[in-house]
């Protein structure tokens, strides 16, 4: 299967700026190897999607609802996703579970939705420094597996991709060695195995960069979540080359 590189803009490039950096992007990038992503912020979606409207470069969002429509002020819905142009969804972030309240019921529930309504999310789990300073790494990601996608059917583990990011690796410049990476991808690669007898596509993100993606994505890792390094055309562009 082809490794997916996907961005993920943050709160950054809502508006205009995010039309001329899809516009760059669509340059640089022709015909990758690898399957290519940006997940922009909301009021972006409709631009970006319509600029890369041809290209090879999917478009997502950072969040979904779980709910069709009603009373669920700031939310967004699948449907709406689908309306801008979006494809797949960012679901779990590590800061929305840190700062949002999301929790591992939360994400279940937007990834049900998401599966239901032909979005397909890209599940976030991961340890924090103190649970891998206190060997309690595997247990963490076990729990946040389970409370994710207990109860799924082999149908729906299809249909969508996990991305393991340690958070103490995210945003601080601070990578996993491809070793550390790797080996914690096996892991719930192996859990997943066991609970599913198959295994989506896993992605590995924390500080990936130009400089470290091709070792941590020859780790056995099916492609990257990028944060900083997807603002720069010339760091995606690597990355994605690299894959
Ligand atoms: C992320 O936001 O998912 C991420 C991995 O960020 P960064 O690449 O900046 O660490």
């Amino acid at each position: 299967m082809k490794k997916l590189i996907a961005g993920n803009w943050k709160m950054n490039m809502g508006g205009a700026d995010a039309k001329d950096f899809a516009v760059s992007l669509k340059q640089a990038v022709i015909d990758p190897a690898c399957e290519v992503l940006v997940c922009v912020p909301f009021t972006a979606i409709p631009d970006v999607a319509s600029v890369l409207n041809g290209s090879k470069i999917s478009v997502g969002a950072q969040n979904v609802s779980w709910a069709d429509s009603g009373a669920f002020t700031g939310e967004i819905s699948a449907d709406m996703l689908h309306y801008a142009g979006a494809t797949h969804a960012i679901v779990g972030h590590s800061e929305r579970r840190a700062m949002f309240g999301e929790t591992d019921e939360t994400v279940k529930k937007r990834t049900l939705k998401a599966l239901e309504k032909g979005i397909t999310p890209i599940v976030c789990i991961g340890e924090t420094l103190s649970q891998r300073k206190g060997g309690l790494t595997e247990k963490v990601l076990k729990s946040q597996l389970d409370g994710a996608f207990d109860g799924f059917a082999l149908q729906q583990m299809q249909r969508l991709v996990i991305a393991y990011e340690p958070v103490w690796a995210i945003g601080t410049g601070e990578t996993a060695t491809a070793q550390q990476a790797g080996d914690t991808v096996a892991f719930i690669r192996d859990c997943l195995n066991k609970m599913f007898g198959y295994s989506p596509r896993i992605l590995y993100g924390g500080s990936m960069n130009a400089s470290n993606a091709a070792e941590l994505l020859n780790a056995g890792i099916d492609g990257g979540l990028i944060g900083g390094a997807s603002l720069k055309i010339a760091d995606f562009k690597a990355i994605i080359g690299a894959a």
